[in-house]
């Protein structure tokens, strides 16, 4: 395989070139959000510039220009993660509109009394209250897979959970905060046995790894831009066909519908009907830039680079007197989330600042995974393409001079 052209990378990202505290910015808060190549910086100033127009109804070119461009996007996006068609990609404000879309559509629709939904310790809160707003509203019960110290999930107890109660497991393809990568194709194997249907979040997985919906027949799948190097403010949901058409819609308003009288509504097809209102236009076809960028380099490589990353920060860290590491599943994205012995997560966040290096700290909004672990929080350095092993050594030298004020 082809290693990456790193340098040429990070040529392509304007915000990694600048001092941070008088120091060159290390930027390891990817898990939160990913930077943006100027493809997408300019795809998005292009579209104001030249195309700046409302989409789907307009007679004039702009208004043409501008919808071809929109819905290219939604090609591009169906063929990244091998959708059957165009129609099963929604788009929204993100992984979390996207599940919220899900919990109160098809769960409001098709749950009831004593029904039950399956999610795991390790589930970012998006992946957790909406299915509590369902439990309260519908009388269905939340159950919850367990996990063990490495962080990753209990097949046996997954396993013990599933029945034919089970309508929905709604579970985190790759932990935020821990790195985990789930078994998911399995997970899905052993719920479709039971009938459920499956909610994968999508929103750290989609940038790392390969994904096939199909593949993996999953019925849904949620993701966000702004973590695959896209704009802010925009998401994906996947849903299969039969299952979309049956859903009643989300919200109402223009573009979701087919006619209006007073007497009654009709609504649009598949994806308009999940689309009230005018939609994100700029971000939308600026992420179809995103997209690409992804593709040109290959998912493989990307893996591979951060793979080769992770490995190599964990060793390093691995060395250090006080380093706790918080999650050490077999297979993980390239998240590495730990402790100082003696020191508060967000003091270690706020010294590795002041050398130029951007980590997160705290509870990474998965507050239940940190009380099975009996955390207030970690610090959490998440790797991607443009970064360096001369990153990590920059990283790894600070860790060492702030574990040693606690660890002598
Ligand atoms: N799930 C996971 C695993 C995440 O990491 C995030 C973002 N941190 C979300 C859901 C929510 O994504 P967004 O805030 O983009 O809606």
């Amino acid at each position: 395989m082809m290693s990456l052209n790193v340098e040429k990378i990070r040529a392509e990202f304007p915000v990694l070139h600048q001092e941070v505290n008088g120091k060159p910015l290390v930027y390891f808060d990817n898990a939160a959000t990913t930077q943006k190549p100027k493809s997408v910086i300019d795809a998005l100033g292009n579209y104001y510039k030249l195309d700046n127009s409302n989409i789907h109804r307009g007679a004039h070119t702009l208004a043409d220009r501008a919808t071809r461009y929109f819905e290219d996007t939604r090609t591009a996006l169906k063929a990244f993660i091998n959708a059957k068609e165009d129609s099963e990609i929604i788009f929204t404000k993100g992984t979390t509109e996207s599940i919220n879309l899900v919990a109160s559509t098809f769960g409001r629709k098709f749950l009831k009394q004593g029904d039950e939904i399956l999610i795991s310790t390790m589930e970012h809160h998006a992946n957790i209250v909406p299915w509590q707003m369902l439990c309260e509203e519908s009388g269905a019960v939340l159950k919850v897979i367990p996990i063990d110290e490495s962080g990753e999930i209990i097949f046996e107890e997954f396993e013990k959970l599933l029945s034919e109660k089970t309508k929905i497991l709604a579970i985190v393809h790759a932990s935020n905060a821990l790195g985990t990568i789930n078994p998911v194709k399995e997970m899905i194997q052993a719920a479709k046995k039971q009938g459920a249907k499956v909610l994968l979040d999508g929103a750290q997985s989609t940038s790392h790894l390969h994904i096939d919906v199909q593949e993996l027949d999953c019925d849904f799948l949620c993701f966000s831009a702004h973590k695959l190097f896209g704009p802010t403010g925009l998401g994906v949901l996947y849903g299969k066909r039969e299952l979309l058409e049956v859903m009643p819609p989300y919200q109402g308003g223009g573009e979701m519908i087919k006619e209006v009288s007073f007497d009654k509504t009709t609504y649009n097809e598949i994806p308009f009907k999940f689309e009230a209102g005018t939609p994100n236009i700029a971000d939308v076809i600026a992420f179809k830039k995103a997209i690409e960028f992804i593709n040109t380099l290959g998912k493989d490589a990307i893996k591979q680079h951060e793979d080769a990353l992770l490995d190599y920060a964990v060793n390093a860290l691995s060395e250090i007197k006080g380093f706790i590491p918080v999650g050490t599943a077999r297979d993980k994205v390239s998240v590495v989330s730990f402790n100082i012995n003696g020191m508060h997560p967000f003091d270690v966040g706020v010294m590795l600042d002041a050398n130029g290096i951007a980590v997160r700290t705290g509870h990474h909004c998965t507050q239940p995974l940190m009380q099975r672990f009996g955390l207030e929080g970690t610090v959490r350095a998440s790797f991607s393409v443009y970064n360096t092993q001369t990153e990590i050594d920059q990283m790894v030298s600070s860790v060492i001079k702030i574990a040693k004020i606690k660890n002598k």
